[in-house]
């Protein structure tokens, strides 16, 4: 593991500093992996991966009912252009989705657009008209347009403080339709008048950039078990992201390539993530990826996302939620998992604590799909407390990684001991599921994901070549 921290740190040397998504510096580590996992024998390819790197606003955007009483709004008065939008000229009919109108006598008294079910009656190639209220907008966007929605107009809630228009991005990229953003008062006429044809224009510029994460699988193993281990590859541009997250990149190599020599009962596949730091973008583009029949193929996912800090400590993925901290529990099987890593620890007589399952590494997509999960993490930005110390060792009052997401992310930012044992309970937790999944209940298929509105657009395409994605 160390020489792959070295050619880690050598690569971002080499290729001003860092490994990020979208940079030399994370093709060459890519391709690094990538070589010694086919000498190794595996099967190895890679998924492309995009995430946006920039985003414009090339003209005022135009708002005007065509019909039944013609009427045109003022740009960036009435109504502006939500951040991310697509480009688009639509004219169409505008149909109301679940608001509350007059509106309610509190914020977010409307759940306008948050449940899918919202849009149950709607019809496709209209344009959405959602009110403010209680859900992020990217999700009753995403509802809109898994509906079909040709365009969204938001308009504010109408409660006192709650009516103009105002600037927001929606972070996501993808929708390809015009999104804007009205005052209460333009929606709530729009609302008004049922079958009103409405125009919306939007022109706006959309940079993608692209990255790959890199699969490798075993050639033997039961194909319908697949056990899954993964880690994110790519740095933030700051710099090499030794810790952060050569740590769990070069511990799965390692594992990949002494596993490599076993005769596996199921299928392993270890994933190396790109662009994890811009949000997930690598793994979250995966399971979208996959059809219905590929996820029930996946058993279980571990994920490793720094586990030598520096001021580390042992944390395992609260997969149980016994800490009963933040998120709540993983899907079934996330709790065994949890077990699985605890066992390892007890064995050696080491200290471990829960961190909360919040989704917030590339796991996250993974129980969003209902697929249990569970994993290692030894600290990041986080500061030690006192029994913690007491615990592992180190020092309390200073933060798990001090060199968290900064330059001095290098060889030096890497505890040797964190390093070494959790690198063998990654290997031994792969290993252990490799053979038995026994303590993994079986999961109910498709009913699972009925919820994830993504994981059902993607349950409906068909044949997609095993292994291949988005
Ligand atoms: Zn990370």
């Amino acid at each position: 593991m160390t020489k792959h921290l070295q050619e880690f740190q050598r690569i971002a040397d080499a290729n001003s500093g860092n490994r990020a998504a979208g940079t030399p510096g994370y093709d060459k580590s890519l391709e690094y992996a990538a070589q010694k996992l086919r000498r190794a024998g595996y099967r190895v390819s890679t998924t492309d991966v995009e995430f946006p790197t920039g985003w414009a606003e090339l003209a005022p955007p135009e708002l005007n009912v065509v019909a039944p009483t013609p009427k045109t709004y003022t740009p960036n008065v009435d109504f502006l252009t939500v951040g991310s939008s697509g480009s688009g000229d639509v004219t169409a009919e505008v149909q109301v989705v679940d608001a509350v109108l007059p509106p309610g006598p509190t914020p977010s008294t409307s759940t306008a657009g948050c449940e899918a079910s919202d849009f149950a009656g709607f019809v496709a190639g209209r344009i959405a008209l959602i009110q403010r209220g209680t859900c992020p907008y990217v999700q009753k966007a995403t509802n809109a347009k898994a509906a079909g929605a040709a365009a969204v107009v938001f308009f504010n809630e109408g409660q006192p403080g709650r009516t103009e228009a105002y600037n927001f991005d929606i972070g996501e990229w993808r929708f390809g339709i015009p999104i804007v953003f009205a005052d209460f008062a333009v929606g709530n006429e729009l609302a008004a008048t049922p079958g009103t044809q409405l125009h919306v224009k939007t022109s706006t510029r959309v940079d993608v950039g692209r990255t790959k994460n890199l699969i490798a699988e075993t050639r033997t193993g039961d194909p319908n078990k697949v056990v899954m281990a993964g880690a994110h590859l790519d740095s933030v541009h700051e710099g090499a992201g030794i810790n952060d997250n050569g740590s769990g990149s070069a511990g799965l190599l390692e594992t990949a390539l002494q596993l490599a020599k076993l005769p596996v009962k199921h299928k392993v596949r270890f994933a190396w993530w790109g662009a994890e730091e811009l949000g997930l973008l690598g793994s979250n583009q995966y399971v979208e990826g996959l059809s219905q029949a590929q996820r029930d193929k996946i058993k279980l996912y571990l994920n490793f996302d720094m586990i030598g800090s520096p001021n580390f400590g042992y944390f395992i993925y609260d997969g149980d939620n016994s800490d009963n901290v933040g998120s709540p529990a993983g899907p079934p099987g996330s709790a065994q998992i949890e077990k699985t890593f605890e066992r390892f620890y007890q064995k050696r007589d080491l200290n471990f604590r829960g961190t909360d399952f919040s989704g917030r590494s590339d796991y996250g997509p993974f129980i969003e799909v209902g697929i249990p999960a569970g994993g290692l993490f030894t600290g990041a930005e986080g500061i030690k407390t006192p029994e913690e110390a007491t615990l592992f060792g180190g020092t309390a009052g200073q933060a798990y990684d001090p060199c968290y997401h900064a330059a001095c992310d290098g060889l030096n930012n890497i505890n040797a001991t964190a390093l070494d044992v959790n690198s063998d309970a990654l290997a031994w937790a792969t290993a252990t599921y490799a053979y038995d999944l026994s303590a993994i209940p079986p999961r109910a298929t498709a009913a699972n994901t009925a919820k994830s509105s993504t994981a059902k657009t993607a349950a409906t395409q068909v044949a997609v070549p095993e292994g291949a994605a988005s």
